[in-house]
């Protein structure tokens, strides 16, 4: 599927990036918008934050997929939930947007960050700017955040959502049929949505049932 997007280009003349993914569906667009636009990347899973593991393999399984069909290089980093879980300790019920989730973008940041300077990377970004649930400028504080640790490694704040990105988010999607997550990631948030539907007299969340379109068949090859 062709993005059909002006071309883009990194900043400050710099030179390969590397972008953190947090799934298919945020990323799919911006790996096309990349691609297209000739500049040298890679992707990088890194996202311990996500629970139980069945949806971890789900969500990672569907963005490698889409990847190797590019001919994108894709990184799958250490899956380390333990230590996600003492980092948000006490944090357990704070509500989304809020410090938990400053800590977890942190975390994730500053492990893309210090593989992009161990790996001859000068720039990163990362694909979870581009969802409407999340606080843009809480995101790149932490990516700001994160670059500052390392030497020569900045930290793109493109916004990925201009020029209609979430629409042509959803566009690629349904065109790839991706699977569809319907929480954040964390179990706090699974908790915290499925609270959310029985108020609202919603059925549960059900791991690995959803795609974006074909949801029958796919279910059914499950
Ligand atoms: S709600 Fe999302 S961003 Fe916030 S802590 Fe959980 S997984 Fe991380």
């Amino acid at each position: 599927m062709n993005s059909n997007n002006v071309k883009i280009q990194l900043p400050d003349n710099k030179k390969k990036l590397l972008l953190h993914s947090c799934c298919a569906p945020c990323s799919g667009d911006i790996m096309l918008r990349l691609k297209e636009s000739g500049i040298d990347y890679t992707v990088y899973f890194y996202n311990p934050n996500i629970h139980p593991s069945k949806e971890y393999i789900f969500r990672k399984e569907e963005n490698m997929l889409f990847a190797e069909k590019n001919n994108i290089p894709f990184i799958d980093a250490d899956y380390n939930p333990k230590q996600w879980f003492n980092l948000t300790k006490g944090m357990e019920w704070n509500p989304e947007r809020g410090t938990r989730c400053s800590a977890c973008f942190d975390m994730r940041f500053t492990n893309t960050a210090e593989y992009a300077y161990k790996n001859n990377f000068d720039i990163f970004s990362s694909t979870l700017g581009i969802s409407r649930w999340k606080n843009f400028d809480q995101i790149n504080k932490s990516g700001i955040y994160a670059a500052s640790k390392y030497k020569n490694i900045s930290y793109w704040t493109f916004n990925w959502r201009k020029e209609n990105g979430s629409k042509r988010m959803l566009d690629v999607s349904k065109h790839e049929n991706f699977y569809m997550q319907e929480y954040c990631g964390c179990i706090y948030s699974l908790r915290d949505t499925n609270i959310w539907r029985e108020r609202n007299n919603k059925p549960k969340i059900v791991i690995g049932k959803n795609y974006y379109s074909y949801s029958d068949k796919k279910t059914s090859d499950n």
